[in-house]
């Protein structure tokens, strides 16, 4: 049967390229990148998301040399991909969110087509990507200063067969950490709030791959590369995990890897600082974190020390920013819980 979608009819066993009008402005028609590989033969519908953050790179190529590299004629299904969510960031180097409208678009799922730029992007990726999906997978990395070890996530929404489902094909990529999120996890009251403030305030519910969850389908976050680089590594482990993936959906001739081992985690932990100044880390982006050890020290433009910073709870660091500046309220860094 021919695959309709954006600007596309596609045959069975042909790949093509075209693109989703996410909104009509003035001057022409602002469009995403739409890649579909439509099988040879009927099977699952697999959508892919990258660039919803426009400086991680490492996902847009993946979903490129998919676009290229897959055969149709050997897959049974259909992939579709959008290789750039956010494709205002993306053309401007503007990290974290659309330049439009100021907005992270990663936070404005499930989108409005009356909302801004941004809520029109999430709906027209929403609407025509995630729902026609059986299973989901959004490719992200560390922004353009933030540094992260890999990982793979899964939401849990409180359905026990879709969150078994999503975990099983976060286990199918070769990160060391799986990070669960969602129900009976991310509701975790707020911490400490003496010297650095702890919350899990992450509504998971509001992001591509928590929209995704929340509508049913089985998903997959990557969180992988970072810092505005595009690690040749990295892509290739995306490319090895989605692989596995559609072979475990029976997109793609052959027997999964099931058995890749992970330490798990738990949530996302924002630890922000009620001081502002230069923050020296004691830590590194990967690191496990016992509970009471030091993180770092906050020192103002003159060398005070303002602050030292000691871990709430025990946890691996997630995420850091590159660069020592911090407002009061920023993060020093996101810890995934490792003592549950
Ligand atoms: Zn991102």
């Amino acid at each position: 049967m021919v695959f309709e979608i954006g600007d596309l009819r596609v045959e069975p066993g042909t790949t093509r390229f075209g693109s989703l009008v996410a909104a009509q402005r003035p001057a022409g028609d602002l469009t995403l990148p739409l890649t579909v590989v439509h099988g040879s033969e009927p099977g699952p519908t697999l959508g892919i998301t990258a660039g919803t953050h426009g400086c991680e790179y490492a996902g847009v190529v993946t979903c490129i040399r998919l676009g290229r590299e897959l055969d149709p004629k050997k897959v049974r299904g259909t992939l579709v991909m959008v290789p750039v969510v956010n494709v205002p960031s993306f053309n401007n180097r503007i990290p974290f969110v659309n330049p439009i409208d100021g907005l992270n678009v990663n936070r404005v799922f499930p989108g409005d087509p009356y909302g801004s730029i941004s809520h029109q992007i999430a709906h027209t990726v929403f609407q025509n990507v995630t729902l026609r999906s059986d299973a989901f997978i959004d490719l992200h990395s560390g922004d353009m200063y933030e540094a992260i070890p890999l990982h793979t996530c899964c939401n849990r929404v409180g359905d026990p067969a879709l969150d078994a489902k999503a975990e099983k094909l976060a286990r199918l990529f070769e990160c060391d950490l799986l990070c669960i999120r969602g129900k009976g996890i991310d509701e975790v009251a707020e911490g400490d709030r003496g010297q650095g403030v702890v919350f899990m305030g992450h509504r998971t519910h509001v992001s591509g791959s928590g929209g995704a969850s929340h509508a049913g389908k089985p998903t997959v976050l990557i969180e992988a590369g970072g810092t505005g680089s595009l690690d040749p590594a990295v892509v290739e482990m995306e490319l090895k995990g989605i692989h596995n993936v559609m072979r475990y959906l029976g997109m793609l001739d052959g027997k999964p890897d099931e058995d890749i081992p992970h330490t798990v985690c738990y949530g996302m932990y924002f630890i922000r600082s009620r001081f502002g100044g230069l923050f020296f880390p004691d830590v590194k982006p990967g690191d496990f974190i016992k509970k009471g050890a030091r993180l770092g020290e906050m020192q103002d433009i003159r060398g005070n020390v303002l602050a030292e910073f000691t871990a709430p709870i025990a946890g691996v660091n997630l995420m850091m920013y590159t660069t020592p500046v911090r407002s009061s309220g920023d993060i020093l860094l996101i810890l995934g819980r490792t003592d549950d």
